[in-house]
């Protein structure tokens, strides 16, 4: 297949159902080529490749496909009665009060969140990853979250519903992919390969079969996904010799805290190209004719690392003893201290005067023109039109 309109069109959304729901693009463009009926993404191309062609009807299936929430890429396979109970149960949001605080709790592939006003927890579904507290108000302010009290009830309420998550995780999957058998073997949930040693294609930890089941499937070092965990460590030279087996068993180690608090607060980090954007749009703020506006935009701005800012005007569009006040008010509220200079550089346009006469582009532009045309010379493409 070339690069089709339909093609482009597949690419986007499983770029969109990526973002949508926080999987790799290339699990998105394999799932897509799932609903095609095709194992892979890479299947799919060389079918392409071939002439097969996608229907109009398969395409709107797809539009369909993307907009719903997926339940979880792990499960992709499952029987479309199990599909259908996880997606009703997505939609069944629990609402709820803890002391005077309203939360509202849901499943979002498979991972539990509690929510309320200014913090959120989420435990994820792997069971040997801890939940994470984010709290988005001032620390002093209202987040019920940072009282250890209301913690504990809303992190007891979320786990408890993480473990059901996961006993019905458990009873979708065969029962040997939570089982191992005497040997230690267990069953993939997704391939169905069986094996009594695993490899993780993040970290490339050993796994035996018995760490991986009672992990529901997720490394148990790093919390890679079960699309991650092989049987074989097909992408290795040396045939997994230089391996280490995992030693981190499920959930974290007694006496530290089994929960990590995040401060979600946006946070300003305010780098160089920030600063001169901040400046120049004081300097625009400055400008009263097109002629400034014109200094403004092309204007030499830098910062230093003596706390300073250098802005350098050009001559001929930027009168010399105008001092640009607002640029002045931004760089004192930043803290820094301000270097005027006067430079001279090639202008764009012949007669800078004239970007005097008006503060609106268009009918500088018009002017500027008429000049060309009378006085000097304008591209063959302009003068034909004029
Ligand atoms: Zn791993």
């Amino acid at each position: 297949m070339t690069e089709t309109k339909e093609f482009r069109r597949l690419k986007a959304l499983a770029k969109r159902y990526a973002r949508a729901n926080r999987i790799a693009q290339h699990q998105a463009l394999d799932l897509i080529a799932g609903e095609l009926d095709f194992p892979s993404w890479t299947k799919f191309i060389a079918a392409g490749k071939k002439g097969w062609q996608i229907a109009t009807e398969q395409m709107e299936g797809l539009e369909a496909f993307v907009k719903r929430p997926l339940p979880a890429a792990t499960f992709r396979n499952g029987e479309p009665e199990t599909m259908n109970r996880r997606f009703i149960y997505l939609e069944e949001a629990e609402q709820g009060m803890i002391g005077d605080h309203a939360y509202r709790l849901q499943v979002v592939l498979h991972d539990v969140i509690i929510a309320g006003e200014g913090w959120s927890i989420r435990v994820p579904e792997n069971p040997g990853a801890i939940p994470i507290v984010e709290t988005l108000t001032d620390q002093s302010g209202e987040c019920p979250v940072l009282d250890p009290e209301f913690l504990e009830t809303a992190l007891r309420l979320a786990r408890d519903r993480a473990a059901q998550v996961r006993a019905e995780i458990s009873t979708d999957w065969p029962r040997r992919s939570t089982k191992p058998d005497l040997g230690g073997v267990v069953r993939h949930p997704l391939s169905h390969v069986e094996s009594d040693v695993w490899f993780c294609v993040h970290c490339n930890g050993k796994i035996t079969g018995a760490q991986i089941a009672q992990n529901l499937w997720h490394c148990p070092c790093c919390g890679a996904s079960p699309l991650d965990i092989f049987d074989t460590p097909f992408w290795c030279d040396d045939g997994s010799k230089s391996f280490l087996p995992v030693t981190a068993d499920g959930p974290a180690d007694k006496g530290k805290p089994d929960f990590r608090i995040v401060d979600s607060r946006p946070k300003l980090d305010l780098n160089e190209d920030k600063v001169v954007l901040l400046v120049r749009s004081a300097l625009l703020d400055d400008a009263t004719n097109i002629s400034e506006k014109l200094g403004a935009l092309r204007a030499e701005i830098r910062v230093d690392d003596d706390n300073g800012v250098w802005i350098g005007l050009e001559e001929d569009l930027w009168p010399e003893d105008k001092d640009p006040a607002q640029a002045l008010a931004v760089a004192e509220l930043l803290g820094l201290e301000v270097e005027l200079e006067t430079i001279w550089s090639a202008i764009p346009f012949a007669w800078p005067g004239l970007g005097e006469l008006t503060s609106s582009t268009s009918e500088y532009t018009r002017i500027m023109l008429d000049a060309y045309e009378q006085y000097g010379g304008l591209p063959d493409k302009k003068a034909k039109a004029l």
